[in-house]
């Protein structure tokens, strides 16, 4: 018998309609290859047929719009790159002008004057004019003749599709076409009958015929939700079982005890109180550890939320059980900050902690390397010169790393082979915030703990907006803070495309300053991407022992720079800048115990996500709020930390509006999994069926961990 989904594999050039030339065109510019993509191909929205607006009613505001007139006049004017078609379309209502720059003679001849026509388009508004630039156009006849769909599918397109009749009308008779061809047994069904009634979901094959050509809005809304949790749904399954089998094969040590390093921490060094959230996520922690499953924990907090003590109280853990313990950083800086940290914190205890960096050399490299095999060494702390080969443990407990997204995948996975007889405990953590649904995605196999509270004492920083007639106010302030003996940064955009401009914006911006705070009474610094190492280092220097009070700089102070006597922060053209890049910013004020302020200096004329990210800015000081926002703004794949991923390629599924939907979908593949951990039960098969045949396709989720 022959397996009646073949079909689905057939060529793309074979459909009714394609052919090699348009087959080719189908393969280079939409990745279709066979009559499967095409089936999942999918519009990305629709034109309501039912529904025709007066050509009097339209306004600038009008968005989309379906027009139903006669065709008055039609011409060609202007020359070369100007060349355009102008139509004329009436209605009983009033006229409107139809302009089309492209395929330009192609439509002066298939166009007929005096014919009725619908027509679909944005309105657009030239000159305070408005008009149809490149409305599709189709004459009623050729509707009419055709089966009535109401809801007409808009597939993505592309100028070279577009010429050879592969637009959104051609595209929508080919997937037409191919629906001529097959029926419901060419779609295996992937999820049991149980949970298509249970969530009252179509079955496969109409759910698909449906999101091509819905015959009202409710189906439509019917169709997308199924396959969106499709979608989700399989993803998540596919992450839990990695979880589980993890969990089930990779035993850990078993930390026990709370011994004497730690309770003497707590009892005589520890500074503060631990918030609330530090206690919570210390005890999901130090559940972990004791639990005999290797730990695989994300570590989130925002800046400043007080990672690092928790971090220390783990690895103390570790020692009072006999094992060392490993915290690497990305940078030299941040993994020196943390090394002196650390050290001053728990001196007196007779803990041995060390440094090990690429700077680390000669002898004292190989007396650090001895004494670490040797077990002498409590602690290590580093980059990630840590994990290189000839680094050895005596047992290696816990790895703790800080702003994971900055380590490759490869480098985390070096880690685990530094235990002996298990891996290590794994900690990462990251100070950039990761929506819900993208952490759910993105580390799904991990269990995460979120630090969501600041230490009590940090004051808020207040975030205002100001605009160019505000500078010399703006200018008056930093002038009382710096009176009050503060320090400033003044930070402008360097974005690559357009360095050399940005560079002459922060050196008109130095000149500027420096007129207003004279060197007779001020000290400045300026700091940007193009300086000598040397330089750098210097005009930082300067800045962190207070003998300059403002620095102005590019956003290479983003990262490493702690100086807690900087209380203002002033961003140029902040308008340029990505939400979660002014957050990174920001918090390099707010880390002393004085009222820190963050001053977005923008143009006025702002666009509408301008504005919004300002705002949001202005809104809040929450880090996950921020992200949020960011995700909506901008959407998944965009979002700091995930762009390697290529995780985030989703045919439907929106992960900035399908929350919902993941958390549903999660639950369930979760409830699944416990009852059934292999999907061996009958009823499960179509489920199991369908991960082992897209094997491939979920197989670089499972390397993110
Ligand atoms: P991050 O999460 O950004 O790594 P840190 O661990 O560096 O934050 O902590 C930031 C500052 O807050 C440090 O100076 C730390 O000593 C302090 N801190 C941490 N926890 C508390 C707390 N519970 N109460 C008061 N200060 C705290
Ligand atoms: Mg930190």
């Amino acid at each position: 018998m022959q397996n009646p989904t073949n079909i689905l594999d057939s060529p793309i050039e074979y459909l009714k309609g394609v052919g090699p030339m348009r087959g080719d065109l189908f393969k280079k510019e939409l990745g279709v290859f066979t009559f499967r993509d095409l089936l999942f191909h999918f519009p990305f929205r629709y034109v309501d047929k039912t529904k025709f607006h007066r050509i009097r009613d339209l306004s600038t505001n009008s968005d989309s719009v379906q027009l139903r007139g006669i065709l008055r006049r039609l011409s060609v004017v202007g020359t070369g790159r100007k060349k355009r078609l102008v139509g004329k379309l009436r209605d009983e209502s009033g006229a409107i002008d139809l302009v089309w720059f492209k395929g330009v003679h192609w439509l002066e001849k298939s166009l007929v004057i005096g014919q009725e026509y619908i027509v679909y388009g944005r309105v657009n508004n030239f000159k305070g004019m408005i008009n149809l630039p490149h409305p599709e156009i189709e004459s009623v006849s050729a509707t009419n003749t055709k089966k009535a769909t109401t809801f007409a599918p808009v597939y993505p397109s592309t100028e070279k599709l577009n010429s050879k009749g592969l637009d959104a009308k051609g595209q929508r008779k080919i997937v037409a076409a191919l629906f001529e061809k097959i029926n419901k047994h060419h779609i295996t069904e992937n999820l049991p009958e149980y949970m298509l009634q249970k969530f009252r979901f179509p079955e496969r094959f109409k759910s698909l015929q449906d999101i091509h050509f819905p015959k009202n809005q409710k189906d439509l809304d019917i169709a997308r939700n199924r396959l969106k949790f499709e979608e989700l749904f399989f993803l998540q399954l596919r992450l839990l079982q990695i979880r589980r089998r993890r969990k089930d094969a990779i035993k850990g040590f078993v930390f026990s005890k709370i011994g004497d390093f730690f309770n003497r921490f707590f009892k005589e060094k520890l500074p503060f109180e631990l918030t609330g959230a530090q206690k919570r996520v210390s005890k999901e922690i130090r559940q972990d550890l004791g639990s005999g499953i290797q730990m695989n924990r994300l570590l989130q907090g925002d800046v400043g939320s007080g990672k690092t003590v928790v971090a220390l109280m783990s690895m103390l853990i570790a020692l009072d059980n006999g094992f060392q313990a490993c915290l690497m950083a990305p940078t030299e800086i941040l993994a020196q900050q943390h090394f002196n940290s650390i050290s001053a914190t728990i001196k007196g205890l007779g803990i041995r902690v060390a440094f090990l960096s690429g700077s680390v050399k000669g002898k004292k490299r190989k007396e650090i390397l001895k004494l670490l095999k040797s077990g002498e060494i409590h602690i290590i702390i580093g980059t990630h010169a840590l994990i290189e080969d000839p680094v050895e443990f005596k047992n290696l407990g816990l790895a703790i790393t800080d702003e994971q997204h900055r380590f490759g995948v490869a480098q985390r996975a070096k880690l685990w082979n530094k235990g002996i007889v298990y891996p290590p405990h794994i900690l990462v953590m990251t100070a950039t915030p990761i929506p819900r649904t993208l952490a759910m995605t993105l580390y799904g196999d991990l269990d995460i703990s979120i630090i969501d509270e600041l230490p009590p004492s940090r004051k808020e920083i207040k975030t205002l907006h100001k605009t160019e007639n505000n500078r010399l106010r703006v200018f008056g302030f930093m002038k009382e803070e710096i009176a009050k003996g503060r320090q400033i940064y003044v930070v402008y955009p360097l974005i690559e495309e357009s360095e050399k401009l940005d560079l002459k914006n922060l050196e008109e911006g130095y000149e500027v300053l420096s007129r207003e705070f004279p060197i007779s009474d001020y000290q400045i610094s300026i700091l940007h991407g193009r300086m000598k190492p040397a330089d750098k280092e210097f005009e930082m220097q300067r800045f962190v022992k207070g003998e300059t009070q403002i620095m102005v700089a590019t956003t290479v102070i983003e990262v490493g720079v702690n100086v807690p006597n900087a209380s203002v922060m002033v961003i140029e053209n902040t308008e340029r800048f990505g939400l979660s890049q002014l957050h990174q910013l920001r918090g390099r004020v707010g880390r002393g115990a004085e009222q820190s302020y963050c001053i977005l200096m923008s143009s006025f004329k702002l666009t509408n996500e301008a504005k919004e990210r300002i705002q949001t800015m202005v809104r809040t000081n929450n880090g996950f709020e921020i992200a949020e926002a960011d995700l909506k703004l901008r959407g998944p794949g965009n979002i700091q930390g995930t762009q390697q991923s290529g995780v985030l390629n989703f045919r439907i599924a929106d992960l900035a509006k399908d929350g919902r939907i993941l958390q549903t979908a999660r639950e369930i593949a979760a409830r699944i999994l416990d009852k059934d951990p292999f999907l061996e039960s009958q009823h499960n098969q179509p489920m199991r069926n369908y991960l082992k045949k897209h094997r491939k396709k979920f197989k670089a989720w499972s390397l993110i961990s």
